[in-house]
């Protein structure tokens, strides 16, 4: 079953809006598989935004998501990866629709409250280095055995 990796940043969690985020994903039908309440490291914040290295904003970026804790979690479900991409909207928050959580809640491109992979294969590194394989909870949710 396909699996994403997804990050409530540090602005979300400081604006409280971990519930009303975790709960998009919950509501929709995906099934949570991992989830810490962490901060994190330089060397981890690095790794993760690697492709974006070369960018002029790769320093101030690495600093936010350093600056507090985050909500690291792994969500699982039939086309999960691109279903949370819309959830979540556009990078810019100005541009994103209404209705998705960077339209709902953000006004700002660097403090656009989540992170969520943009691929499967970026889903499968990002998982691997944000969890460790015990970490992960497989487990069916009983009342929905229609969702698989
Ligand atoms: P997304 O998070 O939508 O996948 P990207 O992978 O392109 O977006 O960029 C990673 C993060 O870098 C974005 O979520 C955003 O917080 C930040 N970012 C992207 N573009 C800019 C920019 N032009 N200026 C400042 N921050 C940016
Ligand atoms: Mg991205």
């Amino acid at each position: 079953m396909e699996r994403t990796f997804l990050a409530i940043k540090p602005d979300g969690v400081q604006r409280g809006l971990v519930s009303e985020i975790i709960g998009r994903f919950e509501t929709k039908g995906f099934t949570l598989v991992g989830l810490k309440f962490m901060n994190v490291s330089r060397e981890l914040a690095e790794q993760h935004y690697d492709v974006h290295r070369e960018r002029p904003f790769f320093g101030s970026l690495v600093e936010f998501i350093t600056s507090g804790p985050v909500v690291a979690m792994v969500w699982e479900g039939e086309g999960v990866v691109s279903s949370a991409r819309k959830i979540i909207g556009a990078t810019n928050p100005l541009t994103a629709e209404p209705g998705t959580i960077r339209g709902d809640f953000g006004v700002n491109i660097g403090r656009n409250l989540i992170h969520g992979s943009d691929a499967l294969e970026t889903a499968q590194r990002e998982i691997a280095l944000w969890f460790k394989d015990e970490e992960l909870v497989s487990w069916q949710p009983h009342l929905t055995p229609w969702l698989k």
